[in-house]
């Protein structure tokens, strides 16, 4: 379901975004951009505690 984009954009709005260790250390230098998909909360494809689309559909709203 969620896109690149969507992940991208959620995790900047999203209160529970926790970043990877791994993504800290390989993002250092580069862009320092925030996604669903180095959050430690992002697994199987879909956020575990549930914030992704009530960020998301915040994020329609504004
Ligand atoms: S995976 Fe869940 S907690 Fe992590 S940034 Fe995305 S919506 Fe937020």
């Amino acid at each position: 379901m969620g896109n690149m984009m969507q992940m991208m954009h959620v995790a900047n709005c999203c209160p529970g975004y926790e970043a990877t260790i791994n993504n800290i250390e390989s993002n250092m230098g580069l862009e320092n951009s925030k996604s669903c998909s180095n959050c430690n909360h992002w697994q199987d494809k879909r956020c575990n505690i549930n914030l992704f689309d009530s960020v998301l559909i915040s994020l329609d709203q504004t």
